[in-house]
Protein backbone atom coordinates (compact mmCIF):
# COMPACT_ATOMS: atom_id res chain seq x y z
CA UNK A 1 0.00 0.00 0.00
CA UNK A 2 1.07 4.22 -0.83
CA UNK A 3 2.68 5.62 2.22
CA UNK A 4 1.76 9.30 2.18
CA UNK A 5 3.27 11.50 4.70
CA UNK A 6 1.96 15.14 6.00
CA UNK A 7 5.70 16.61 4.97
CA UNK A 8 8.45 14.65 3.04
CA UNK A 9 11.29 16.38 4.17
CA UNK A 10 13.48 13.24 2.70
CA UNK A 11 12.46 13.68 -0.80
CA UNK A 12 12.96 17.51 -0.57
CA UNK A 13 16.73 16.81 0.60
CA UNK A 14 17.10 13.89 -2.19
CA UNK A 15 16.35 16.09 -4.46
CA UNK A 16 19.06 19.26 -3.59
CA UNK A 17 21.47 17.06 -1.65
CA UNK A 18 24.73 17.78 -3.59
CA UNK A 19 24.56 21.35 -2.71
CA UNK A 20 23.56 20.81 0.88
CA UNK A 21 25.99 18.45 1.98
CA UNK A 22 28.92 20.80 0.03
CA UNK A 23 27.25 23.57 2.38
CA UNK A 24 27.36 21.56 5.22
CA UNK A 25 30.85 20.60 4.60
CA UNK A 26 32.02 23.89 4.23
CA UNK A 27 30.53 24.83 7.81
CA UNK A 28 32.62 21.85 9.15
CA UNK A 29 35.75 22.49 7.60
CA UNK A 30 35.48 26.66 8.64
CA UNK A 31 34.25 25.41 12.68
CA UNK A 32 32.78 28.65 13.25
CA UNK A 33 29.16 27.06 14.09
CA UNK A 34 27.74 29.99 16.03
CA UNK A 35 27.19 32.90 13.85
CA UNK A 36 29.36 34.15 11.39
CA UNK A 37 29.79 34.77 7.68
CA UNK A 38 26.63 32.11 6.87
CA UNK A 39 24.28 33.99 9.08
CA UNK A 40 25.07 37.22 7.87
CA UNK A 41 24.81 36.80 4.47
CA UNK A 42 21.35 34.44 5.08
CA UNK A 43 20.27 37.55 6.73
CA UNK A 44 20.87 39.63 4.27
CA UNK A 45 18.88 37.19 1.28
CA UNK A 46 16.10 36.82 3.53
CA UNK A 47 15.66 40.64 4.12
CA UNK A 48 15.85 40.89 0.38
CA UNK A 49 13.09 37.76 0.04
CA UNK A 50 10.89 39.86 2.06
CA UNK A 51 11.70 43.48 1.10
CA UNK A 52 12.75 44.04 4.45
CA UNK A 53 15.73 46.63 5.47
CA UNK A 54 16.86 44.08 8.41
CA UNK A 55 16.67 40.63 9.43
CA UNK A 56 17.67 39.73 12.50
CA UNK A 57 18.23 35.66 12.81
CA UNK A 58 16.89 34.03 15.89
CA UNK A 59 17.16 30.15 17.53
CA UNK A 60 13.41 29.44 16.96
CA UNK A 61 10.01 31.56 15.82
CA UNK A 62 8.98 31.49 18.89
CA UNK A 63 12.29 32.96 20.55
CA UNK A 64 12.02 35.54 17.51
CA UNK A 65 8.16 36.48 18.71
CA UNK A 66 9.41 36.58 22.40
CA UNK A 67 12.40 38.90 20.99
CA UNK A 68 9.69 41.38 19.29
CA UNK A 69 7.72 41.66 22.37
CA UNK A 70 10.92 42.49 24.99
CA UNK A 71 12.09 45.38 21.88
CA UNK A 72 8.17 46.47 21.68
CA UNK A 73 8.53 47.22 25.57
CA UNK A 74 5.83 44.76 26.45
CA UNK A 75 5.67 44.02 30.32
CA UNK A 76 4.05 43.33 32.82
CA UNK A 77 0.34 43.94 33.60
CA UNK A 78 0.02 44.57 29.41
CA UNK A 79 -2.26 42.29 26.93
CA UNK A 80 -1.66 41.16 23.66
CA UNK A 81 -4.43 40.12 21.48
CA UNK A 82 -3.79 37.07 19.19
CA UNK A 83 -5.90 34.88 17.85
CA UNK A 84 -6.95 31.43 19.54
CA UNK A 85 -6.93 29.59 16.64
CA UNK A 86 -3.23 29.26 15.83
CA UNK A 87 0.18 26.79 17.52
CA UNK A 88 0.74 27.61 21.27
CA UNK A 89 4.21 29.89 20.35
CA UNK A 90 1.88 32.83 19.52
CA UNK A 91 0.74 33.24 22.78
CA UNK A 92 3.49 32.08 25.36
CA UNK A 93 6.21 34.16 24.79
CA UNK A 94 3.54 37.04 25.93
CA UNK A 95 3.50 35.17 28.86
CA UNK A 96 7.26 34.90 29.59
CA UNK A 97 7.18 38.69 29.20
CA UNK A 98 4.81 38.88 32.13
CA UNK A 99 1.83 40.04 29.76
CA UNK A 100 -1.43 38.90 29.46
CA UNK A 101 -2.52 37.05 25.70
CA UNK A 102 -6.63 38.69 25.01
CA UNK A 103 -7.60 35.41 22.52
CA UNK A 104 -10.13 36.82 19.56
CA UNK A 105 -11.82 34.79 17.16
CA UNK A 106 -11.47 34.13 13.69
CA UNK A 107 -12.61 34.87 9.93
CA UNK A 108 -14.95 31.58 9.28
CA UNK A 109 -14.21 32.02 5.29
CA UNK A 110 -10.01 32.72 6.02
CA UNK A 111 -9.55 31.04 9.42
CA UNK A 112 -7.32 34.15 10.41
CA UNK A 113 -8.15 36.94 13.05
CA UNK A 114 -11.44 38.62 13.00
CA UNK A 115 -10.32 41.93 12.80
CA UNK A 116 -13.62 43.53 12.99
CA UNK A 117 -13.27 41.94 16.51
CA UNK A 118 -10.15 43.86 17.89
CA UNK A 119 -11.93 47.23 18.88
CA UNK A 120 -14.04 45.20 21.75
CA UNK A 121 -11.45 43.43 23.09
CA UNK A 122 -8.88 46.61 23.05
CA UNK A 123 -8.78 47.96 26.83
CA UNK A 124 -6.51 50.57 28.64
CA UNK A 125 -4.16 47.73 29.08
CA UNK A 126 -3.62 46.79 25.16
CA UNK A 127 -0.14 47.13 23.75
CA UNK A 128 0.05 45.22 20.67
CA UNK A 129 -2.05 42.83 18.62
CA UNK A 130 -0.19 39.41 16.76
CA UNK A 131 -1.92 38.78 13.93
CA UNK A 132 -1.04 35.36 12.48
CA UNK A 133 -1.22 34.43 8.70
CA UNK A 134 -2.41 31.03 9.22
CA UNK A 135 -1.83 28.04 6.77
CA UNK A 136 -0.05 30.65 4.63
CA UNK A 137 -2.41 33.09 3.81
CA UNK A 138 -2.23 37.22 5.29
CA UNK A 139 -4.32 38.63 7.66
CA UNK A 140 -6.75 41.18 7.14
CA UNK A 141 -3.96 43.72 7.24
CA UNK A 142 -5.58 47.00 6.37
CA UNK A 143 -8.22 46.77 9.14
CA UNK A 144 -5.43 45.91 11.71
CA UNK A 145 -3.09 48.39 11.11
CA UNK A 146 -5.47 51.10 11.06
CA UNK A 147 -7.07 49.78 14.93
CA UNK A 148 -3.46 49.33 15.51
CA UNK A 149 -2.73 53.26 14.33
CA UNK A 150 -5.46 54.44 16.01
CA UNK A 151 -4.94 53.10 19.65
CA UNK A 152 -0.85 52.82 19.30
CA UNK A 153 -0.75 49.47 19.27
CA UNK A 154 2.94 47.46 18.14
CA UNK A 155 1.73 45.17 15.26
CA UNK A 156 3.67 42.10 15.17
CA UNK A 157 3.10 39.68 12.29
CA UNK A 158 3.32 36.14 13.07
CA UNK A 159 4.68 34.70 9.27
CA UNK A 160 6.09 31.53 10.92
CA UNK A 161 3.84 29.88 8.12
CA UNK A 162 3.66 32.71 5.69
CA UNK A 163 7.51 32.88 3.62
CA UNK A 164 6.55 34.29 0.54
CA UNK A 165 2.68 34.98 0.94
CA UNK A 166 1.38 38.27 -0.22
CA UNK A 167 -0.98 40.62 1.08
CA UNK A 168 -2.26 42.48 -1.56
CA UNK A 169 0.80 43.33 -3.32
CA UNK A 170 2.63 42.95 0.04
CA UNK A 171 4.88 40.38 0.93
CA UNK A 172 4.06 39.28 4.28
CA UNK A 173 6.09 40.71 6.94
CA UNK A 174 6.35 44.08 5.62
CA UNK A 175 3.58 45.58 7.34
CA UNK A 176 3.96 45.23 10.73
CA UNK A 177 6.45 46.76 13.26
CA UNK A 178 7.44 43.30 13.48
CA UNK A 179 7.51 40.16 11.42
CA UNK A 180 8.73 37.00 12.93
CA UNK A 181 9.32 33.89 10.67
CA UNK A 182 10.28 29.96 11.89
CA UNK A 183 11.96 27.72 9.73
CA UNK A 184 11.57 24.97 11.95
CA UNK A 185 12.08 21.74 9.33
CA UNK A 186 8.54 21.26 8.23
CA UNK A 187 7.93 25.25 7.63
CA UNK A 188 7.70 26.18 3.89
CA UNK A 189 11.57 27.13 4.55
CA UNK A 190 12.76 24.50 6.80
CA UNK A 191 16.35 24.60 8.64
CA UNK A 192 17.81 20.64 9.48
CA UNK A 193 17.04 21.93 13.35
CA UNK A 194 15.80 25.05 15.06
CA UNK A 195 15.74 28.59 13.57
CA UNK A 196 13.76 31.51 13.17
CA UNK A 197 14.38 35.87 12.22
CA UNK A 198 12.51 38.77 12.81
CA UNK A 199 12.40 41.53 10.18
CA UNK A 200 11.62 45.02 10.90
CA UNK A 201 12.37 48.26 9.06
CA UNK A 202 12.84 50.52 12.13
CA UNK A 203 16.74 50.87 12.33
CA UNK A 204 16.80 51.25 16.63
CA UNK A 205 15.00 48.25 16.64
CA UNK A 206 16.86 46.01 14.87
CA UNK A 207 19.88 47.02 16.58
CA UNK A 208 18.06 46.48 20.01
CA UNK A 209 17.19 42.66 18.80
CA UNK A 210 20.70 42.06 17.37
CA UNK A 211 21.78 43.13 21.05
CA UNK A 212 19.08 40.95 23.02
CA UNK A 213 20.11 37.70 20.55
CA UNK A 214 23.46 37.47 21.87
CA UNK A 215 23.51 38.28 25.49
CA UNK A 216 23.30 41.78 24.87
CA UNK A 217 26.29 42.12 23.87
CA UNK A 218 28.75 44.87 22.14
CA UNK A 219 32.11 43.59 22.29
CA UNK A 220 32.94 40.00 23.81
CA UNK A 221 32.77 40.79 26.99
CA UNK A 222 30.97 43.89 27.38
CA UNK A 223 27.45 43.23 27.85
CA UNK A 224 25.08 46.53 27.03
CA UNK A 225 22.19 45.25 28.26
CA UNK A 226 20.75 41.85 29.93
CA UNK A 227 20.31 39.84 26.25
CA UNK A 228 19.39 35.82 26.27
CA UNK A 229 20.85 33.40 23.66
CA UNK A 230 19.00 33.64 21.07
CA UNK A 231 21.75 32.90 18.13
CA UNK A 232 21.19 31.16 14.78
CA UNK A 233 23.23 27.68 14.57
CA UNK A 234 25.54 28.87 10.80
CA UNK A 235 24.98 25.39 10.26
CA UNK A 236 21.27 25.93 9.81
CA UNK A 237 22.14 29.54 8.21
CA UNK A 238 24.04 27.82 5.10
CA UNK A 239 21.46 25.28 4.48
CA UNK A 240 18.66 27.77 4.28
CA UNK A 241 20.57 29.88 1.89
CA UNK A 242 20.69 26.87 -0.05
CA UNK A 243 16.95 26.67 0.25
CA UNK A 244 16.21 29.96 -0.09
CA UNK A 245 16.90 30.01 -3.59
CA UNK A 246 14.31 27.68 -4.70
CA UNK A 247 11.37 28.91 -2.26
CA UNK A 248 9.48 30.81 -4.56
CA UNK A 249 9.38 27.15 -7.05
CA UNK A 250 8.28 25.38 -4.00
CA UNK A 251 5.46 27.89 -3.75
CA UNK A 252 4.44 27.76 -6.78
CA UNK A 253 4.14 24.17 -6.45
CA UNK A 254 2.94 24.52 -3.30
CA UNK A 255 -0.21 26.77 -5.14
CA UNK A 256 -0.34 24.90 -7.85
CA UNK A 257 -1.38 21.09 -5.73
CA UNK A 258 -3.79 23.06 -3.90
CA UNK A 259 -5.56 23.98 -6.81
CA UNK A 260 -5.44 20.55 -8.18
CA UNK A 261 -7.18 19.63 -4.47
CA UNK A 262 -9.56 22.07 -5.26
CA UNK A 263 -10.44 20.49 -8.60
CA UNK A 264 -10.17 16.95 -7.83
CA UNK A 265 -12.37 18.22 -4.14
CA UNK A 266 -15.04 19.22 -5.90
CA UNK A 267 -19.35 18.95 -5.17
CA UNK A 268 -18.32 16.89 -2.17
CA UNK A 269 -19.59 17.75 1.44
CA UNK A 270 -15.98 18.99 2.35
CA UNK A 271 -15.12 23.18 2.72
CA UNK A 272 -12.14 23.91 0.66
CA UNK A 273 -9.93 26.62 1.51
CA UNK A 274 -11.38 30.11 0.74
CA UNK A 275 -8.46 31.70 -1.13
CA UNK A 276 -8.73 35.86 -0.64
CA UNK A 277 -4.80 37.22 -0.70
CA UNK A 278 -1.90 35.16 -2.47
CA UNK A 279 -1.82 32.25 -0.59
CA UNK A 280 1.46 30.12 0.14
CA UNK A 281 -0.30 27.18 1.47
CA UNK A 282 1.85 26.10 4.17
CA UNK A 283 -1.16 23.59 5.11
CA UNK A 284 -4.30 22.84 2.96
CA UNK A 285 -7.47 22.55 5.01
CA UNK A 286 -10.28 21.51 4.71
CA UNK A 287 -13.43 21.05 7.18
CA UNK A 288 -15.68 18.29 7.56
CA UNK A 289 -18.31 17.57 9.21
CA UNK A 290 -17.32 13.26 9.75
CA UNK A 291 -13.48 14.68 10.31
CA UNK A 292 -12.65 11.88 12.76
CA UNK A 293 -13.91 9.12 10.52
CA UNK A 294 -12.05 10.58 7.57
CA UNK A 295 -9.06 11.16 8.83
CA UNK A 296 -9.31 7.38 9.91
CA UNK A 297 -10.08 6.30 6.75
CA UNK A 298 -7.31 8.00 4.96
CA UNK A 299 -4.74 6.33 7.92
CA UNK A 300 -5.96 2.92 6.64
CA UNK A 301 -5.31 3.82 3.22
CA UNK A 302 -1.31 5.11 3.65
CA UNK A 303 -2.28 8.45 4.21
CA UNK A 304 -1.28 10.93 6.70
CA UNK A 305 -3.57 13.76 7.92
CA UNK A 306 -2.84 16.02 10.64
CA UNK A 307 -5.11 18.94 12.89
CA UNK A 308 -4.27 22.19 13.02
CA UNK A 309 -5.16 22.62 15.99
CA UNK A 310 -7.41 20.65 17.78
CA UNK A 311 -7.45 22.35 21.18
CA UNK A 312 -7.92 26.33 20.70
CA UNK A 313 -5.71 28.35 22.80
CA UNK A 314 -8.17 29.48 24.95
CA UNK A 315 -8.93 26.31 26.39
CA UNK A 316 -5.63 25.32 26.83
CA UNK A 317 -4.43 24.34 30.63
CA UNK A 318 -1.62 25.97 30.71
CA UNK A 319 -3.52 29.18 30.54
CA UNK A 320 -6.49 28.18 32.66
CA UNK A 321 -5.38 30.92 34.88
CA UNK A 322 -5.41 33.56 33.13
CA UNK A 323 -8.28 36.05 34.01
CA UNK A 324 -11.76 36.23 32.27
CA UNK A 325 -10.67 32.79 30.40
CA UNK A 326 -13.51 31.25 31.46
CA UNK A 327 -15.73 33.70 30.37
CA UNK A 328 -14.16 33.39 26.28
CA UNK A 329 -16.96 32.60 23.59
CA UNK A 330 -15.00 31.96 20.35
CA UNK A 331 -17.62 30.29 18.66
CA UNK A 332 -15.70 30.14 14.78
CA UNK A 333 -12.48 28.48 16.11
CA UNK A 334 -14.51 26.27 18.46
CA UNK A 335 -16.24 24.59 15.29
CA UNK A 336 -13.51 24.51 13.90
CA UNK A 337 -11.34 22.62 16.05
CA UNK A 338 -13.62 19.69 15.73
CA UNK A 339 -14.43 19.93 11.50
CA UNK A 340 -10.44 20.86 10.31
CA UNK A 341 -8.08 18.13 8.37
CA UNK A 342 -4.69 19.11 6.99
CA UNK A 343 -4.23 17.17 4.04
CA UNK A 344 -0.80 16.20 2.37
CA UNK A 345 0.62 19.19 0.70
CA UNK A 346 4.67 19.79 -0.02
CA UNK A 347 5.78 20.52 -3.34
CA UNK A 348 7.46 17.27 -4.10
CA UNK A 349 4.03 15.60 -3.89
CA UNK A 350 3.60 13.89 -7.17
CA UNK A 351 0.37 13.96 -9.19
CA UNK A 352 -0.47 10.14 -8.60
CA UNK A 353 -0.39 10.31 -5.13
CA UNK A 354 -2.82 13.43 -4.79
CA UNK A 355 -5.08 11.39 -7.18
CA UNK A 356 -4.72 8.55 -4.88
CA UNK A 357 -5.61 11.01 -2.34
CA UNK A 358 -8.37 12.56 -3.39
CA UNK A 359 -9.72 9.08 -5.15
CA UNK A 360 -10.14 7.79 -1.02
CA UNK A 361 -11.57 10.97 0.29
CA UNK A 362 -14.25 10.55 -2.40
CA UNK A 363 -14.67 6.90 -1.62
CA UNK A 364 -15.11 7.65 2.17
CA UNK A 365 -18.07 9.87 1.20
CA UNK A 366 -19.71 6.88 -1.11
CA UNK A 367 -19.34 4.28 1.75
CA UNK A 368 -20.62 6.28 4.47
C1 LIG B 1 5.81 27.08 13.97
C2 LIG B 1 5.07 28.22 14.51
C3 LIG B 1 5.62 29.08 15.49
C4 LIG B 1 6.89 28.79 16.24
O1 LIG B 1 8.00 28.52 15.51
P1 LIG B 1 9.19 27.60 16.11
O2 LIG B 1 10.30 27.86 15.14
O3 LIG B 1 8.71 26.19 16.11
O4 LIG B 1 9.52 28.09 17.47
C5 LIG B 1 4.91 30.20 15.86
N1 LIG B 1 3.71 30.48 15.32
C6 LIG B 1 3.13 29.67 14.41
C7 LIG B 1 1.81 30.06 13.85
C8 LIG B 1 3.78 28.50 13.98
O5 LIG B 1 3.19 27.72 13.08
Amino acid sequence: MKQIPLVDLKAQYHAIREEIDEAIQNILENSQFIMGEPVKRFEEEFAAFCGVKYAIATSSGTTAIHLALIASGIGAGNEVIVPSHTFIATAEPICHCGAVPVFVDVDPDTYNMDANLLEAAITPRTRAIIPVHLYGQCAEMDIILEIARKHKLTVIEDCAQAHGAKYKSFPAGTLGDFACFSFFPGKNLGAYGDAGMVVTNNEEHATRLRLLTNHGRKLKYEHEIIGYNYRMDALQAAILSVKLKRLATWTEARRRIARTYNYLLENLPIVTPYEEYWHAYHLYVIQCEERDNLAKRLKENGIATGIHYPVPLHQQPCFQHLPGIKDYRLPVTEKLASRILSLPIYPELTNDDQNYIAESIRRFFIKS
